[in-house]
């Protein structure tokens, strides 16, 4: 089996070896591994289960799979275990992997950009109907989620997602992820400059490209020329943010190292403009620094983020430039604040060419099936052929008319996707929780939904935007530490005593305008079952107690 340590040409010098060799940098000379997950890299690329799935476990079942691949490369198409059913909170952190495992697969299909045809949207849907039981959640990363997949099934879904081009290569895993990008890319009238070309440009060269299969951790990438900065590029391992350069024009920022979960960071800017053809180059830079010069003995300190604090920006810009781009780049200014607030693109918005985009918003992003291929039929017969996922797990449809806007909001409103939503139904996201993670403490998607339809009862006339993510435990799946109301799932003791389901409060977190991480409130937890009286008392609070034009979070 092959190791793939950095290739001749793109490793840095060797002789550059320092303080972090103890860190497990493949650029300092570091390849004997220092961990499991750092040995199973070595002892085979991830993409290469591919190839064992198709021809060894999909015929013999799941009792056939190496634990190696199970419960590591086969992440790398977008595979995990699910959680077995019934195992609840308390016992997440004491059993043994193996014994949360369930013998059926989350899937995730990666959607680059979030864009996605009439067609991709329909085999999404079948795909579900006829291999996921109809489960479908939109994610906070504009990626679509099956569950109950079975490995028998995991070629033909393959093939019927591919035949309309659609993957889950490199889904999850060690890897470049899904590559965020502005959701109205090319249609916004408001468009610093379409990023489109360069999200493209990158998935071809680099997705599924061996160079790139085994980096210290995930990595994420975002690219937007939106005005309103629609793809959180401040959480994301690289970022591409439209700005305007005073003498070379319409161009990208170029953002490094933020990320949320345990040690939350936001990225950092380097200072310099990016022209829309070279956004590969200069992606494929960071992405190799990341690779050699990544941390790789622990894994909670393998994230870019924890490079980029050591280091600073003015260094890794200066590596970038020396060791892999080998030219300077150009010093660029900063983007300005975003136009809104709001940066998920909900409501009927008139397009560049006249037409309009309809962004509509279901409950915590969950779906199905069925439900996905209604909204494919609609949208369809509203002459639209092309939709997209938000990072706000919300949808749109792209390019209708304007005489065919009012009956696809009624005909997306019957499928209780509104298109005018209140605050509540509109902010708040839910990570998958206890119902299919094996790291969940408590239950989210249900009780983010029933949370929604309480306040909306309870506060009718809340008009302020507002944040309300909800995590099933201490990762950020749901951006909790950037929310003005984050909920950690844990377990609590509520009034008798008793170990229940419940949540740490954050308050005050913020991406886009006054970017931050909320505050933890000491000792401040809340029962799932308190959680509307809770959050009904401090919206109110809020209400009565605003200056004008104060957010949540100040
Ligand atoms: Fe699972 Fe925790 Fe992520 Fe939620 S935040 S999906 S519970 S790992």
């Amino acid at each position: 089996m092959a190791s793939n340590p950095p290739s001749a040409s793109a490793a840095p010098s060797r002789r550059k070896a320092g303080r972090h060799r103890g860190e497990g940098q493949w650029a300092v000379g570091h390849f004997t591994p220092l961990n499991g997950n750092e040995q199973v890299k070595k002892d085979d690329d991830g993409l290469n289960v591919r190839t064992r799935i198709e021809t060894i476990y999909a015929h013999r079942g799941f009792d056939s799979i190496d634990p190696a691949d199970l419960r590591g490369r086969m992440r790398w198409w977008g595979l995990y275990t699910q959680r077995k059913p019934g195992i609840d909170g308390g016992k997440t952190a004491v059993l043994e992997p193996e014994e949360l495992d369930d013998k059926y697969f989350m899937m995730r299909v990666r959607i680059d950009g979030g864009r996605l045809t009439v067609a991709q949207l329909r085999a999404i849907g079948e795909v579900s109907e006829q291999y996921a039981r109809g489960t479908a959640d939109i994610t906070d990363r504009q990626n679509i989620q099956l569950h109950w997949v079975r490995i028998e099934d995991v070629p033909a879904i393959w093939q019927k997602l591919e035949a309309v081009g659609l993957s889950t290569t490199e889904a999850c895993g060690d890897c470049p992820r899904v590559i965020i990008g502005s959701p109205v890319a090319g249609i916004a009238a408001d468009e610093i400059i379409d990023g489109t070309p360069a999200v493209e440009e990158i998935h071809r060269r680099y997705i599924g490209n061996k160079d790139f299969s085994n980096l210290p951790r995930k990595f994420k990438t975002a690219v937007s020329g939106s005005p309103v900065q629609d793809v959180v590029h401040e959480i994301n391992d690289v970022a591409f943010v439209g700005v305007v350069h005073p003498e070379h024009g319409p161009g990208f920022d170029l953002w490094v190292g933020g990320g949320l979960s345990t040690n939350p960071r936001l990225a950092e800017r380097l200072g310099a403009w990016v022209p829309l053809d070279e956004v590969a180059d200069v992606w494929a830079g960071v992405t190799g620094i990341f690779r050699d010069y990544g941390y790789r003995r622990l894994r909670n300190r393998a994230r870019l983020k924890y490079l980029m604090a050591d280091w600073g920006p003015e260094k890794f810009r200066q590596v970038l430039e020396d060791e892999y781009l080998r030219r300077k780049l150009v010093d660029g200014p900063a983007p300005p604040q975003p136009s809104s607030r709001w940066r998920d693109h909900i409501g009927v918005h008139r397009q560049k060419d006249g037409r309009y985009y309809v962004g509509f918003a279901p409950r915590v992003g969950r779906v199905d099936g069925a439900t996905l291929t209604k909204v494919a039929e609609l949208a369809a017969a509203h002459g639209s052929d092309r939709l997209a996922t938000t990072v706000e797990q919300k949808m749109i449809v792209l390019d209708v008319a304007q005489d065919q806007v009012d009956s696809l909001v009624a005909g997306l409103e019957a499928l209780d996707f509104q298109v005018n939503p209140s605050p509540f139904r509109r902010g708040t996201m839910a990570c998958t929780g206890i119902e299919f993670c094996k790291l969940a403490i408590v239950e989210t998607k249900a009780r983010g939904a029933s949370l929604i339809d309480e306040l909306e009862r309870r506060l009718p006339d809340f008009t302020e935007p507002i944040a309300i993510n909800l995590n099933g435990c201490p990762n950020a799946c749901a951006r909790i530490q950037t929310a003005d109301i984050g909920l950690k799932g844990q377990l609590v003791l509520n009034d008798k005593g008793e170990q229940v389901e419940g949540f740490q409060v954050h308050l005050g977190g913020a991406l886009g305008l006054e970017p931050g991480f909320g505050r933890k409130v000491r000792g401040l937890k809340v029962t799932a079952e308190e959680l509307p009286d809770y959050v009904e008392r401090v919206l109110r609070r809020f209400q009565a107690g605003r200056a004008d034009g104060e957010r949540f979070a100040t």
